[in-house]
């Protein structure tokens, strides 16, 4: 099987969420291809221990970057923890990487509940109908 290829992008106020949900699935995660904006991957390396690709920050031109690999075919998953309060000197580039995903039909979750039931569906061998009653 492919490894699966992910960005990780998390808003300044959502990067403690984003380093405990990759420390939740990090089996997971050590089995994909990872690439993230600069602080985010910076944290997740640091703090998680990921190997990860780092692109610019997200102010700073990261969130295109991932954008075009993404309409180049080359990201299977987006996991973009947006803080929906703050506003961001870079909203354009935030919309243009949502819109993206939708315009290439690529999965992105923008909040921590749905970032879980995408990464639960990635992890390899989870039992499609739970027989076990534990
Ligand atoms: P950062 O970028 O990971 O470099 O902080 C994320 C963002 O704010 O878009």
């Amino acid at each position: 099987m492919n490894k699966k290829r992910i960005a990780l992008i998390a808003h300044d106020k959502k990067k403690d969420d984003m380093v405990e949900l990759a420390s939740e699935f990090g089996d997971l995660l050590r089995q994909c291809n990872l690439l993230a904006t600069g602080t985010t991957g910076k944290r997740l390396a640091q703090e998680v221990g990921l190997n990860v690709e780092r692109k610019l920050s997200g102010p700073f031109g990261g969130d295109l970057q991932i954008g075009a690999e993404l309409a180049e075919g080359k990201i299977d998953c987006v996991i973009f923890l947006r803080d929906p309060m703050t506003p961001q000197p870079h909203e354009p580039d935030i919309n243009a990487l949502v819109r993206a995903c939708d315009v290439h039909d690529i999965p992105c979750a923008t909040n921590v509940a749905t970032a879980r039931l995408l990464l639960q569906q990635l992890v390899p061998h989870h039992p499609a109908h739970g027989h076990s009653h534990k």
